[in-house]
């Protein structure tokens, strides 16, 4: 592509892919010791039940904060451990944390599922069902409290070895939600070939809703096909109350987003949890209609 340019557009972009590469080198050394020195942590976003506002599990999310007290965000950090090696060592470490801390919830009375996120190379993984095996069994974790989300891209890389990982995941009770459903090559013709539990309605189409059209027409045809295919849905980034209706009465079945709370770490997991049960359903009751 840079040489599609031209000879003299190539010395500036390279010069310019120098910078950025020196700085993703630098970062992925810093990644690596980071995942040595525990700088990672994983933090938990509620999911909570439309019809009686229950909390019904939560999405882990991997955090990194540097010793200089920098945050760099998964969006940043996620996409050089894809390229480097480190991939495979911070998805266990988030498996594994999210395994612990569901169980740890579990032993206190409360069952609720936790979903991690997986990049392309640890899904195509075939020793993926086996690591998962190894780290429920470590954390004493049923099958039917876990959860796997990954997008339609990454399902379209591989097919055949896509279906196959996902009944591997389904025989071991594993649900399997398909991430940000909408905003990749997604082909309804493929929805129909992968064994999957759940889609969640990327946040791009709930954010202008309930006063864009298109997002409205969006979202309600999400959920009709959902309906139909028989597959629940979970709605992402929820913050106003009119987006909940929306989603209400186009019967959506979970809702996620900063309208219950931000992803929490543990300690405050755990306070949000105790109230959560208790005074979940209140907010969903009196709701305005949306239309
Ligand atoms: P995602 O899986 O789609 O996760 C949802 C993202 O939306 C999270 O961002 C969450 O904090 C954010 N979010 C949730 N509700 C709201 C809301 O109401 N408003 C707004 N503005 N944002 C909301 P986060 O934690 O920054 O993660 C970004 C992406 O990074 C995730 O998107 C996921 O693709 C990836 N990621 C995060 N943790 C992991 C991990 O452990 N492994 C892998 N492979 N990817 C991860
Ligand atoms: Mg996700
Ligand atoms: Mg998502
Ligand atoms: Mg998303």
């Amino acid at each position: 592509q840079a040489k599609a340019r031209g000879r003299g557009n190539f010395v500036f972009f390279s010069e310019d892919m120098n910078t950025r590469a020196r700085e993703r080198l630098m970062l992925e050394s810093k990644l690596k010791k980071a995942i040595e020195n525990e700088e990672l942590s994983v933090f938990y976003q509620p999911k909570m039940e439309m019809y009686g506002g229950r909390l019904v599990g939560m999405e882990a999310l991997a955090r990194w904060v540097t010793r200089d007290g920098e945050e760099i965000p998964p969006t940043r950090f996620i996409p050089i451990a894809e390229e480097t090696g480190l991939v495979g060592p911070l998805g266990d470490f988030v498996m594994r944390r999210a395994a612990r801390d569901c169980k740890r919830w579990l032993d206190m009375g409360h069952p609720l599922r936790v979903a991690v996120n997986l990049s392309a190379r640890e899904f195509l993984d075939p020793l993926l069902p086996e690591r998962v095996d190894a780290i429920l069994a470590e954390a004493q974790l049923p099958g039917e409290h876990f959860e796997i989300e990954i997008t339609e891209s990454m399902m379209m890389q591989d097919v055949e070895q896509a279906v196959h990982v996902l009944q591997e995941l389904r025989a071991r009770n594993i649900t399997i939600a398909m991430d940000d459903f909408g905003t990749g090559y997604s082909s309804l013709s493929y929805l129909k070939q992968f064994p999957i539990h759940t889609l969640k309605i990327d946040r791009a189409f709930v954010k202008e809703a309930p006063d864009d059209p298109n997002d409205v027409a969006i979202v309600a045809a999400v959920l009709s096909v959902a309906r139909a295919m028989d597959l629940k849905v979970v709605a992402e980034g929820v913050e106003e109350s009119r987006q909940l209706a929306l989603l209400r009465d186009h019967g959506c079945d979970e809702l996620q987003g900063y309208l219950y709370a931000k992803p929490l770490n543990t300690d405050d997991f755990t306070q949000f949890l105790l109230h959560a049960n208790a005074h979940g359903a209140r907010q969903l009751q009196n709701l305005p209609a949306s239309r």
